[in-house]
């Protein structure tokens, strides 16, 4: 970047975090776009006149309320819930909800901030939104589970829509959560509409969309290696995380014919040589959504693998790479050997799981590296198709939405391939993601004047 761009740039974030006190995560989430949006606006000024980016970067609205619930002893608990609404230019507000101790309004932001760029590199009319609570479903009984979704939602409910905010789920919001929240929006409008995603298959769900996120994340890694004439077949993977994302991920590597070697929880990781085939990928979706346990118990169960407490699985050697649990668990040291031991791509499953200084350095060695708001969009896109099968009142078969996704993701690919492939051929999907998204909803604000 030259000096006047790097001042620009920094002149920016100095407004931005002096607007934005002590919110972290939402700096780096603001600077990592800025840095390639700035350079762009300055060859296309009509965007840098009308302050686009300003306005982005300031959400429309910031809800917080209090969710007060009774524990199964009788203590009354209180939480924090949000809905950050972050720009509705091309469709109504989208994004999961977050229930996780860590919670907090720096967080949300970022990740509204980003799903806006993410809804818009879908190619559907779909705005961007985040919400949650600092609340921890973990060790909770189903009824207090149920008692804070139908608190959380008694507020909720006047900010969201089918036509307004449609919230989906998020780390530590599953199908049992999205259920509770749309029962007790039904209850209280008396209204059947769309206004949630993730929705269970009897009651306006859409197939595909627990596997939409770690599919399509694997299907946007195969895109990339496409362009280099290769594939995911006979790769060896590292994954992250043991939820949603990463064991779907892991299921579709498999399918691929990749072989996985990585899982993981808060408490660590497992590396099982052997791969993680299908039938173990079933067995760790047994452990996580019906026994609740740890992933450290895969290394008790199979043998040949190993359970490192309180480590990241990065300094596994392998190709690829898809980081699914949450944000900066990649740090710029664990980058550094990753690159050391010969890393060819990585898909981010999670958001934002690459510290800046990591993405520096994966982009810096020129590898392939698909940022979260592309590679992880095939969840936002599934439940935008769920949107329009709930306003069609009709649902798609599974093939018939695994061949959207797979169309949705190749999308994704070629519109970052179009803004982001430098004169020697080798693709910056960072910059091809940040500047597609930002284009496609700077435009339709161009529309609408200064609102
Ligand atoms: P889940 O709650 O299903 O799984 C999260 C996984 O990450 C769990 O294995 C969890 O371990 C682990 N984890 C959580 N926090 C930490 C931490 N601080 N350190 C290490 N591991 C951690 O969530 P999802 O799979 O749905 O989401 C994972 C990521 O993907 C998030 O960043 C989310 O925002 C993103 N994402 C999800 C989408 C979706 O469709 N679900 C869509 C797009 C993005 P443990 O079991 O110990 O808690």
């Amino acid at each position: 970047m030259c000096a006047q761009r790097a001042t620009d740039l920094e002149s920016f974030m100095q407004g931005v975090e002096a607007k934005n006190p002590g919110e972290v995560e939402f700096h780096q989430a603001v600077r990592e776009v800025a840095a390639d949006v700035i350079p762009w606006m300055q060859d296309h000024p009509i965007y840098l006149n009308l302050q686009m980016l300003e306005r982005m970067a300031e959400p429309d609205r910031v809800v917080s309320f209090r969710v007060c619930w009774e524990d199964e002893e009788g203590n009354i608990r209180v939480n924090r819930g949000y809905r950050v609404q972050n720009n509705n230019a091309i469709g109504p507000y989208k994004g999961g909800l977050r229930f996780h101790p860590s919670v907090n309004q720096s967080i949300l932001k970022f990740l509204a901030f980003e799903q806006t760029f993410k809804n818009s590199l879908t190619g559907l009319p779909i705005g961007g939104g985040k919400g949650g609570a600092d609340f921890n479903p973990k060790g909770k009984t189903n009824r207090e589970v149920m008692r804070f979704c139908q608190s959380f939602m008694t507020e909720l409910y006047r900010h969201v829509g089918a036509d307004v905010d449609v919230p989906a789920g998020d780390i530590g919001v599953g199908g049992r959560e999205i259920g509770y929240m749309f029962g007790q929006y039904k209850r209280i409008t008396n209204q059947f509409t769309g206004v949630l995603t993730g929705k269970g298959i009897e009651y306006g769900g859409s197939e595909m969309r627990p596997e939409a996120t770690g599919y399509g994340a694997a299907y946007f890694l195969d895109e990339m290696l496409k362009t280099k004439g290769d594939s995911v077949r006979g790769k060896s993977v590292l994954i992250s995380g043991s939820g949603n994302v990463a064991t779907f991920a892991a299921d579709k590597i498999n399918h691929r014919g990749g072989k996985v070697l990585t899982l993981s929880d808060s408490g660590g990781f497992i590396h099982d040589p052997d791969g993680i085939d299908l039938e173990k990928v079933n067995w760790v979706k047994d452990l996580k959504n019906n026994r609740r346990g740890r992933i450290s118990e895969y290394a008790d169960h199979f043998k040949n693998a190993t359970y490192h407490e309180g480590k990241r699985p990065w300094g596994v050697p392998a190709d690829l790479a898809m980081p699914c649990a949450t944000q900066n668990e990649i740090s710029s040291d664990e980058a550094g050997t990753m690159l050391a031991n010969g890393i060819i791509g990585v898909a981010e499953g999670a958001n934002m799981p690459t510290h800046i200084d990591g993405i520096h350095q994966f982009l810096n060695a020129k590898i392939l590296f698909g940022p979260a708001k592309a590679a992880n969009a095939g969840g936002v896109a599934m439940s935008g198709l769920e949107m329009s099968q709930n306003s069609e009142r009709r649902s798609w078969t599974n093939e018939e939405l695994r061949n959207m996704l797979r169309d949705i993701m190749t999308g994704i690919h070629a519109r970052c391939a179009e803004d982001g492939t430098q004169k020697d051929g080798w693709c910056n999907y960072v910059a091809g993601a940040n500047i597609a998204g930002f284009k496609k909803v700077a435009n339709a604000m161009l529309a609408f004047g200064v609102v």
